[in-house]
């Protein structure tokens, strides 16, 4: 009786689907192991390359770590975290984006079977939080500073590291070319933080080496008007005018009604038309510049004006492409041609217009403030162009932070491998468990040259063995794989160089990504909220739907 009288306690509605315990956390690592299986071959200078074909028919060819889990659409709540990993790395640093996915799934691979065997998530946590702060600190004491080093010394290491970085892409048979290039494009921008200062233009046909740097602005000929042609092509320090206004006879009469009485006067509102303009391009002939470049259109009329006074225009040029002659040049936007003052006209050594394969390239050199400079880049097929341009931000993005933080790592393994030596001769010291947790992320580190050894096709355990040897011995700690013979070598030696930030940001975001997904023992789905995301979603459709049936109706009754 009593048992009748107690109410049953509902807590979820019904349907609500849970999963805990260490089952669910098993599943969340299982598939954590099978997003990093995707990107997994991809590791390393002899990394295969993904061909991912999304419903739209694009396809997209790529190396890198962080653009193929975008394009994957990962749906496993859990997974997800690595797709954000991978992202944050990108933006943080640029590169290493294969490597934060790829040593966050082998965390939580070794941790499996501790997780297996009832040990409690939290004492995995705290031991490979205290590892990770242990590793961070050992990569700062390695780390080779390239600080104080003469401008030609600091050139080389830079383009050392950015090699380092285009190896592993499709680009990486030309990596010294494009590296010195990337160099040069990095140096031009100074300290300037603004990445946009760096454009990249790609134009398909011809070669890898044909691609160019100009230090400077160069963008894509706009579209143009007849009477373009007559216009100059080359000047020597021109006066430069940057507008945001239609030069174009045509817009006064679509916003403003006019009645007349005398149809005698319909000449009079014509001509006023005309005057506007020419009065227009006079103010810019009469401010002195050479050339005239503007966000929106320069229609026929204005374009015959300037050709006839020797002067070059281009209309419709790209927001960015103005922003970046802008700082190049000195110039400023204007809005109005009234009043056109000598100081927000810019200048610069040398306009060209060139011809780039196919296309006409506007391209402004030797500019005063220097701060800016485009990498034209050439190629075969779309794909390949894109991947090239991914490719070339990323060693940008190298550059940048090597310049910055101005110290380096070992690459290929190496200092992987040193710091895997440093936590196991520290986990010898510990007494308890936390030994065996140390170990096991000691022993994570290692996937790095594995999986490098795995794409390259060598016996990873025999590389790995010696890798261990040597830096056992305590000289060897700038050793790592030797990608062209498959046996070790002393990566520091071979220029395989990596920013000291690469691996700083790679271990600390594998470490909690690692540790949050160990730290979740359970998933609810609501059945609620994804019923009411779809009613939302049919609503939203009837919304659209209604209005527009009810148009094209009333056109059809009309036309009865
Ligand atoms: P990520 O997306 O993580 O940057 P990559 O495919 O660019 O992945 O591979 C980077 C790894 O390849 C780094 O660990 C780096 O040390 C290694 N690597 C790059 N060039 C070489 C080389 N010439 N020899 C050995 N290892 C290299
Ligand atoms: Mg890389």
């Amino acid at each position: 009786m009593a048992s009748m009288l107690q109410p049953q306690i509902i807590l979820l509605k019904e349907g609500t689907d849970t999963a805990q315990g260490k089952g669910q956390l098993i599943s969340n690592i299982n598939a954590c192991t099978a997003v990093a299986d995707a990107v997994r071959t991809t590791l390393g200078p002899r990394g295969m390359d993904k061909l991912v074909h999304d419903e739209k028919g694009n396809t997209t060819i790529s190396n890198d770590g962080a653009t193929i889990m975008n394009l994957l659409d990962i749906v496993h709540p859990a997974a997800k975290i690595l797709a954000d990993i991978a992202r944050s790395q990108d933006s943080e640093v640029g590169d290493g984006t294969t490597t934060v996915v790829l040593l966050a799934a082998e965390f939580l691979k070794e941790a499996k079977p501790f997780v297996e065997d009832g040990v409690h998530p939290h004492n995995l946590i705290r031991s490979y939080r205290a590892a990770s702060s242990m590793a961070l600190k050992r990569i700062e004491e390695l780390a080779v500073s390239i600080e104080g080093k003469s401008l030609e010394e600091k050139k080389q290491l830079l383009s050392k590291c950015a090699a380092t970085t285009l190896s592993s892409k499709l680009i990486g048979g030309e990596k010294e070319f494009f590296a010195s290039m990337v160099v040069d494009a990095v140096m031009a921008i100074g300290n300037d933080d603004r990445l946009s200062l760096i454009g990249i233009k790609k134009v398909p046909g011809g070669t890898m080496r044909d691609s160019f740097l100009v230090k400077g602005v160069a963008f894509k000929k706009t579209f143009s008007y007849a009477g373009f042609e007559q216009q100059p092509k080359k000047f020597l320090s021109p006066k430069i005018l940057l507008l945001n206004i239609e030069l174009e006879l045509k817009s006064e009469k679509e916003n403003a009604e006019i009645r007349l009485s005398d149809p005698l006067q319909y000449q009079s509102i014509v001509d006023a038309e005309w005057n506007i303009i020419y009065d227009k391009l006079d103010k810019c002939v009469k401010s002195g510049a050479k050339i005239v470049l503007s966000r929106l259109a320069i229609g026929d009329l204005a374009t015959q004006y300037f050709a006839d006074r020797d002067i070059f225009c281009a209309g419709r040029v790209a927001e960015e492409d103005l922003k970046r002659v802008a700082a190049a040049t000195g110039a400023a936007v204007q809005t109005t041609v009234n009043n056109i003052i000598d100081e927000v006209l810019g200048s610069c050594e040398v306009f060209e217009e060139r011809q780039v394969g196919n296309e006409r390239f506007n391209i402004f050199g030797g500019c005063p403030s220097g701060q800016t400079a485009t990498i034209v880049l050439r190629g075969g097929a779309d794909q390949f162009i894109e991947e090239a341009e991914r490719s070339l931000h990323d060693a940008i993005m190298i550059v940048r932070r090597a310049l910055k933080n101005s110290t380096v790592v070992p690459g290929g393994g190496a200092i992987d491998m040193e710091i895997s030596k440093y936590l196991r001769q520290h986990a010898r010291t510990i007494a308890g468990k936390s030994q065996l947790f140390i170990n096991a992320y000691a022993k994570a580190l290692e996937v790095i040259p594995r999986q490098l050894c795995d794409n390259a096709g060598f016996d990873a355990t025999d590389v790995l063995n010696k890798l261990r040897q040597k830096h056992a011995s305590g000289e060897g700690a700038n050793y790592g794989v030797d990608i062209n013979t498959g046996g070790i070598a002393d990566s520091f030696a071979n220029f395989v160089w990596e920013p000291a930030v690469v691996k700083i940001n790679a271990i600390n975001a594998a470490t909690e990504a690692a540790c949050l997904i160990l730290s979740v023992d359970e998933t609810v789905k609501n059945p609620k909220s994804e019923s009411a995301q779809g009613e939302a979603a049919a609503s939203a459709m009837a919304g659209r739907g209604g209005p527009a049936m009810r148009g094209r109706g009333g056109r059809g009754m009309r036309r009865r």
